[in-house]
């Protein structure tokens, strides 16, 4: 049968070879064997059940959370002149019904379906009464319930074992970590399955995240200078930053559109539909926009807001270059990125263990984006796979990062949290450092402290660079509310002079925007502090409405 196979990769789907491990996974599935497969994006997972699925007798049903893409699939299979239909809530009634019959009939090679509607009663008998030849659940990391794609109905594929006893399974993830992995064989009921687990470097890509310093401006001298007419994705934490950002990007020329879930089911297929065949064009978006994106000439990936898990920051970035031509990660971030992040997961509504999760899904992600050293390594190291080179194609590699003590700075740092009773937020404690008199340092007596003007050696920028790798290596905590800094038992030895520390020292980049430094420029410092003030309360917004939002579990913190 294997033979059968080849012929059919060369003649239906025009490919000159299988990639590995393609070969083995569809020989695992003709022999009737369940599956696992865990395969970078963009490794050629699709091809893994299509092809089993015309090899064998009967129908393939593939079941997949992403109706909007599903027509996309099915359009293109039948341009193969493969028999393929889809069966979710956006198709009329007389083509569902047509799907139906076919498949029925034994008239379809192919069937996607959401599992929503897969699990209803009245499918399952349709199911029942079909000749089926193997299940494949695609983006199968969505049993997870730790992950940000958790979507309940994948807890009752399982059931799919016992009704349908003989029908092969093969589940599909580029979701690596050892838990999900383990969640997915779990609670899919496949501890019997073969497992095909693919590297996970993607080699072309390069991996870039510098200091936030005017986000945009800085984006938009990237694009200008290295994707001008390229085709990219620009991730933002929020749906009114997408928004602002697309119109921001359209008037300096780009061809930018927004995307989120907040747009209209039409406007979001258009977009994704001028995305898909489009040459030169900029999606801006949430991370609604993302899972099963298959374009292969994404040079860049961008991130404007910093993700919350290095699976997330991965599976966002490998969007891009698919093709396998270089391709750009880029991202900046802040400070203020890992406040918000911080105070995000603390004030949400999940329980303790799930913030628990998080936090150490964040902390992954800060560590990623502090180290000095190569950062493919570690993301190929966080994935499972301890033993790469350096790359030499990342930001740490190309251009090494110096480092500085900053263990006397750090002290200084966390005296001041100390001494102002752990009540302030970040700027306030550098007016302290830098001894800024204000009404609130007056009344407060704080001009009195010892600490106070201890930190003149360091204008803001440079404190607020030793703060947020304080706050990423988990020496200061947030609090939820007001974003105050607060000591974490860590910072003891630090604080007795028992521990040194090391710092990056930000490279700056030069944007066309103001430069806030030395802590004189009190009317940018004010218009920074309002826009971080204006976006807390946006994403306050944010996660309230996504309380309301049925298809995101009340832990899940960002859509
Ligand atoms: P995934 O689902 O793993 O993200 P896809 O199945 O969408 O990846 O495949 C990614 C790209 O690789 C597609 O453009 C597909 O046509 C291509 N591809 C898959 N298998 C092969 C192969 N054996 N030879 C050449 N191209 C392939
Ligand atoms: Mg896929």
């Amino acid at each position: 049968m294997i033979e059968r196979a080849q012929q059919i990769l060369a003649e239906v789907f025009g490919y000159e070879s299988f990639r590995p491990p393609q070969d083995a996974v569809v020989e695992a599935l003709l022999a009737g064997q369940d599956s696992l497969v865990i395969m970078p994006t963009g490794g050629g997972k699709s091809l893994c059940y299509q092809l089993p699925s015309l090899v064998r007798e009967g129908t393939g049903v593939v079941i997949s959370p992403l109706i909007a893409l599903m027509q996309d699939q099915v359009n293109a299979l039948s341009q193969l002149g493969i028999r393929a239909g889809c069966l979710n809530s956006s198709i009329p009634l007389e083509q569902l019904q047509a799907t139906e019959a076919q498949l029925v009939a034994g008239e379809l090679d192919m069937v996607y379906i959401a599992p929503e509607r897969l699990l209803q009663p009245r499918s399952l008998a349709l199911f029942q009464r079909a000749r089926l030849s193997l299940f494949a659940i695609d983006e199968a990391h969505c049993v997870s319930q730790w992950g940000h794609d958790f979507r309940p109905e994948y807890m009752q594929l399982n059931r799919l074992r016992e009704l349908f006893p003989g029908v092969p399974r093969i589940a599909l993830t580029a979701t690596a970590d050892a838990r999900t992995r383990q969640e997915i064989i779990d609670r899919l009921e496949l501890t019997d399955a073969a497992r095909f687990i693919r590297g996970f470097d993607r080699p072309n890509i390069r991996y870039r995240i510098g200091q936030k310093d005017r986000g945009r401006e800085q984006l938009l001298r990237f694009l200008r200078d290295e994707h001008a007419q390229d085709v990219g994705i620009v991730y933002c934490l929020s749906r009114k930053r997408v928004e602002d950002t697309a119109a921001w990007l359209s008037e300096r020329g780009f061809n930018a559109l927004p995307y989120h879930a907040g747009l209209s089911p039409e406007l979001r297929q258009h977009h994704l539909h001028r995305f898909l065949t489009e040459e030169s064009i900029i999606m801006v978006a949430t991370i609604a926009f993302g899972m099963g994106i298959d374009k292969p000439n994404v040079r860049f990936v961008a991130h404007l807001d910093l993700p919350k898990s290095v699976e997330a920051y991965y599976q966002e970035t490998g969007r891009a270059g698919r093709d396998g031509e270089p391709a750009d990660a880029w991202m900046v971030y802040g400070l203020q990125d890992v406040i918000f992040l911080r105070q995000m997961l603390e004030g949400s509504q999940a329980d303790e263990v799930h913030k628990q999760v998080e936090r150490q899904k964040l902390e992954a992600m800060l560590g990623l984006c502090e180290i000095t050293s190569c950062r493919r390594q570690a993301l190929l190291a966080y994935f499972g796979e301890p033993d790469h080179q350096p790359c030499g194609n990342c930001d740490t590699c190309l251009e090494p990062v110096p480092v500085w003590d900053g263990t006397e700075a750090s002290r200084k740092a966390l005296s001041a949290v100390f001494r102002c009773g752990q009540m302030y937020g970040v700027n306030y404690i550098i007016d302290v450092l830098l001894g800024e008199s204000s009404d609130k340092s007056r009344q407060r007596g704080h001009e009195q402290l010892s600490t106070w003007g201890i930190g003149k050696e360091l204008d803001r920028n440079q404190w607020r660079s030793v703060f947020r790798q304080l706050v990423a290596r988990g020496y200061l905590k947030v609090e939820a509310s007001h974003g105050a800094l607060q000591l974490s038992e860590s910072c003891r030895a630090l604080l007795r002079g028992e521990e040194t520390l090391e710092l990056r020292r930000d490279l700056r980049t030069k944007t066309a925007g103001p430069k806030l430094s030395g802590g004189k420029s009190k009317a940018s410092q004010q218009q920074l502090d309002a826009e971080d003030h204006a976006l807390w309360n946006e994403l306050k917004a944010l996660r309230k409405r996504l309380a309301d939002e049925q298809d995101v579990p009340p832990y899940v913190i960002f859509h």
